[in-house]
């Protein structure tokens, strides 16, 4: 392969899949490797929610319109076209040990009823296929089954090459390889980075499934006393069938336990498993900006852990734009692309920290099971309605300030660890348990 392109994309997912379509849409020759054969084939775990207008998001007030069924981003204006199914849901509840008391983020009954603001479930596949077929309109080479493994920078460009041969060299390159990029880490950009940890996770379509109010995405733990320890688990609605869920578990026993033997076995009757989707995430501190010698780092490949498909499809827009420009202004280099680096700089890590995201993730972990169901029973209105990650830690503090006196006189023991507790707890939390705790807690 001899051709020369504007822009070359390694990475298929929506960052890659959007940066690659609107630089083709806007005149560039680009050319996108992915290592998949299908790029629409979902082989990764998502939870595929949408984030919607409810609450900002990376300033970003993205939400969908049903009526021209696109997603829509009206600060940064631009569209993307969603063709598959969707399911509405209308809440998010972290419930207690008990499987009754709940922490509600949204009003559940006000957002299911006429006006109110529903979040969405989306078909994923759908999402990938509708950006490639899009790309394959607008003349992008897609070049599959290719592994990207080295990549260079000189005078004449950014050069990559695949484990099965092929060399391409492009003005600039996107990096969109995802959370363990391959790209970051040949580039350099990852040594001004910091290593954070590295998790696994696996998730299950499971039916026979209900229970009340369960339009909604819930979140809690519970505890087996025969030796799995804390069983935390999160479930939302399947978009794929109406009494499927997404259950989001710590593996093959937990779910056992989880849906057959622990309290809240009674939202499950014959459980069955569709199929099981994997991921592992090597999470390391936000990049100290997006570009490294002509290549511009998109979606989770320069970030903390998600930039979930909300920031995979902003970056990889903004970034393909940056790249218009600076070949039609003549600067292809740095400073052609400083729109895209000062935007992601005060929109990523200017505006979110990622420890406040993963506050959320492990808050609840600190209590023992009869704190839990303190906690849970204390907040009894719904607090704001967000799905903003980097937020629901925030209200869910929110939430309990007005009963912290409470708290202090009844038990002296959790108010301690809740003052104890602050996002900078959140990261050694992120690492395996033991017998005796969390690390950030022995
Ligand atoms: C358990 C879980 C639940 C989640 N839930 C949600 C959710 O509900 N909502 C949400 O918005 N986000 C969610 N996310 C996050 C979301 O999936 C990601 O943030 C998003 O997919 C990032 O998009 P991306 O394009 O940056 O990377 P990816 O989607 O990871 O795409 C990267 C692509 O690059 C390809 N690739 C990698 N290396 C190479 C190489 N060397 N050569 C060629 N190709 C390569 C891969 O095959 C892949 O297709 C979740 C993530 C996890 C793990």
């Amino acid at each position: 392969m001899t051709k020369k392109y504007d822009l070359i994309v390694v990475g298929g997912g929506p960052s890659g899949l959007e940066a690659a379509k609107t630089a083709a849409e806007n005149g560039l020759r680009v050319a996108l490797f992915e290592r998949k054969t299908d790029p629409a084939k979902i082989q990764r775990a998502c939870a595929q929610m949408f984030l919607m207008n409810m609450d900002s998001f990376y300033n970003e007030r993205m939400y969908f319109s049903r009526e021209q069924r696109k997603w829509v981003f009206p600060v940064n204006n631009f569209t993307v076209d969603y063709g598959g199914d969707y399911r509405e849901f209308y809440g998010c509840h972290f419930i207690a040990p008990n499987a009754e008391d709940r922490i509600e983020i949204g009003d559940y009954e006000k957002n299911a009823s006429d006006g109110g603001t529903a979040a969405v479930v989306f078909d994923k596949g759908a999402l990938l296929r509708g950006l490639y077929d899009g790309g394959l309109a607008a003349g992008v080479d897609f070049f599959l089954e290719r592994n990207v493994t080295t990549v260079s920078s000189d005078r004449g460009g950014v050069t990559i090459k695949t484990s099965e041969g092929d060399t391409c060299t492009g003005t600039f390159c996107i990096a969109a390889d995802g959370i363990n990029s391959r790209l970051a880490r040949l580039s350099g950009l990852n040594e001004e980075r910091t290593f954070l940890f590295t998790a696994g996770s696996t998730s299950y379509y499971v039916s026979g499934v209900s229970f009340d109010r369960s339009e909604m995405i819930c979140m809690g733990n519970c505890f087996d006393d025969g030796g799995l320890g804390t069983v935390h688990f999160c479930m939302l609605p399947s978009v794929y069938h109406e009494d499927e869920y997404w259950l989001y578990i710590g593996g093959d026993e937990k779910l056992d336990y989880f849906t057959r033997k622990s309290t809240f076995r009674k939202w499950f009757s014959g459980v069955e498993v569709g199929h099981k989707r994997c991921a592992v995430i090597s999470a390391w501190g936000p990049a100290r900006e997006p570009f490294k010698d002509n290549i511009l780092f998109v979606g989770d490949s320069c970030w903390f852990a998600e930039a979930e498909n909300t920031g995979a499809l902003l970056s990889g827009h903004k970034a393909a734009m940056a790249v218009c420009k600076a070949l039609h202004s003549g600067t292809a280099d740095r400073e052609g692309v400083m729109d895209y680096i000062s935007w992601w700089r005060i929109h990523f890590p200017g505006t979110h920290n990622y420890q406040d995201f993963l506050c959320y993730a492990v808050f609840f972990r600190i209590f023992t099971e009869d704190e839990l169901n303190y906690v849970h029973q204390l907040i009894t209105q719904p607090l704001f309605w967000s799905l903003n990650p980097f937020n629901l830690y925030g209200h869910i503090m929110q939430g309990l300030k007005p009963h912290m006196e409470r708290i202090q006189k009844e038990q002296p023991r959790l108010a301690a660890k809740l003052k104890q507790f602050s996002p900078d707890r959140a990261v050694p939390m992120m690492k395996p348990a033991t017998r005796a705790g969390f690390p950030a807690y022995r």
